[in-house]
């Protein structure tokens, strides 16, 4: 994990956070987490697994695993870091609590949550939503056709910044970006894997390498609808 230090003269940095289950990361992960370094001019997008995601089946790959493969997917790449703190912690893995903990950090720091326009609609769903918005920012990432719906549009509505007003406040903004999703799911390379079939060109080799040497999903995830192969 890499700490962002400032000077007390420079101005506080802007934290992208993409949080997921990265299992295993591919290049939509990584495709999205730098069109937003792009795009708000963050400093520095760091990458958070989690341990327990609250909202979804158990990943496949335990997180030790998981938070290596994404350790070597950002091993040299600029701009981009891992954060392991949500392996810290028992029980579900809350970003409410991350973002907390983030805030204490990082004190001065604008902390801006990246999340994709579909779970943006769920959003008033998650565990504490307005505690979210009191620690940080959202950018929520778009595919051009894709809609904001119901009570998300609405607290867009009330919401809604620039990318450039970021760094005007700490949190509590709502900024959409359309980014040019590149169309891999982790779900498919798992079943790909699982075929084995070739993954080759849609995540990092360094991680193709280590799934392979691991052995990591060598069946079909019961998360994905496919038939269970005997
Ligand atoms: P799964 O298929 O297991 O559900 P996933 O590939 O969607 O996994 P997650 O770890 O659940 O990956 O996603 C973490 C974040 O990355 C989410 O905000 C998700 O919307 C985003 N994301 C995942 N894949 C892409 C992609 N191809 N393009 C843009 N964003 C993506």
């Amino acid at each position: 994990m890499s700490a962002l230090v400032h000077p007390a003269s420079a101005r506080p940095p802007l934290i992208g956070l993409l949080g997921g289950t990265f299992d295993p990361v591919h290049f939509g992960h990584l495709r999205l987490g730098e069109e937003m370094r792009e795009a708000l001019g963050l400093d520095e997008l760091r990458l958070l697994p989690a341990a327990q995601p609250p909202h979804r089946p158990p990943p496949v790959a335990d997180a030790r695993t998981r938070l290596q493969l994404l350790q070597l997917a950002v091993d040299g790449v600029p701009g981009f870091c891992v954060d392991a703190r949500e392996l810290q912690r028992p029980g579900p893995s809350y970003t409410v609590d991350s973002l907390r903990q983030l805030r204490a950090d990082y004190p001065a720091a604008s902390l801006v949550w990246i999340l994709g326009a579909d779970a943006f609609n769920g959003f008033t769903r998650w565990h504490d939503w307005p505690g979210i918005l009191e620690h940080a920012h959202l950018a929520v990432a778009s595919r051009p056709g894709s809609r904001i719906e119901g009570e998300a549009a609405r607290l867009l509505a009330e919401r809604g910044v620039a990318a450039d007003a970021l760094r005007e406040r700490r949190a509590g903004g709502i900024v959409p970006v359309e980014i040019t999703a590149l169309d891999i799911s982790a779900t498919r390379l798992r079943a790909l894997i699982a075929r084995g079939a070739s993954t080759r060109f849609l995540l990092p080799e360094a991680v193709r390498e280590q799934i392979h040497q691991q052995g990591l999903y060598p069946r079909a995830a019961p998360t994905d609808g496919a038939p269970r192969q005997p």
